[in-house]
């Protein structure tokens, strides 16, 4: 069974990463950036929510992001496993998550933190910004940066201790990368 949190920063791989390891375990990819993002697109009331944060390369308010997962993570192809991509990114998050586990008797099996230094990430988000995504333009990408050193790193020390975390060397091909996650996926 393979209940993933992937942590890193923006620019890691995560959610690269994420689609190949999901697609080879044959769990649901939980992205809440992607699901965010579909909300925005159908101007649902989340999507509305959550646009002006997203722009800014905010967080989008825990309250919003942790009903979300709560309605996702309870849905059944979940009873299967899952991998979380994005989610926690605070501490409130962190705990929240922990909570709605244990409710579900559903513990976390393994938290991949994918370590890349802080050039390369710029380097990365640089190139996405070619490519279009408004908050990867490279001032909201500093932004989303500053946030995740604020407010997402500080996960990592929650889980840090627990026996299921693990560092993983995000520096390499993606075909090395995947080959480290999965290895520490058993
Ligand atoms: P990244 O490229 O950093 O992995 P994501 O696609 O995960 O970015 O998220 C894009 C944006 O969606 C974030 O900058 C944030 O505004 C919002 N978001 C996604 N997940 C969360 C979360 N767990 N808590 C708060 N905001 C979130």
């Amino acid at each position: 069974m393979n209940r993933v949190i992937m942590l890193g920063p923006p620019g890691a791989g995560k959610g690269t990463q994420s689609i190949i390891v999901c697609g080879k375990l044959g769990i649901p990819h939980i992205s809440t950036g992607d699901i965010l993002r579909q909300a925005v697109a159908n101007k649902t009331e989340l999507g509305l929510k959550a646009k002006g944060y997203m722009e800014e390369g905010k967080l989008v308010p825990d309250q919003l992001v942790i009903d979300l997962t709560r309605q996702r993570l309870t849905q059944e192809d979940c009873a299967q496993g899952f991998l979380l991509d994005g989610f926690p990114r605070t501490l409130d998050q962190a705990e929240a998550l922990d909570r709605m586990l244990s409710e579900l008797g559903a513990p976390i099996t393994h938290v991949v933190d994918l370590k890349v230094e802080e050039t390369v990430l710029l380097d990365r988000i640089r190139n996405r910004a070619s490519e279009g995504r408004t908050d990867d333009k490279v001032e909201v990408a500093a932004e989303r940066l500053k946030v995740y050193w604020a407010q997402t790193a500080p996960v990592s020390g929650h889980y840090r201790d627990a026996g299921t975390y693990q560092e993983v060397n995000g520096l390499g091909t993606v075909e090395e990368v995947t080959e480290r996650v999965l290895k520490v996926l058993g």
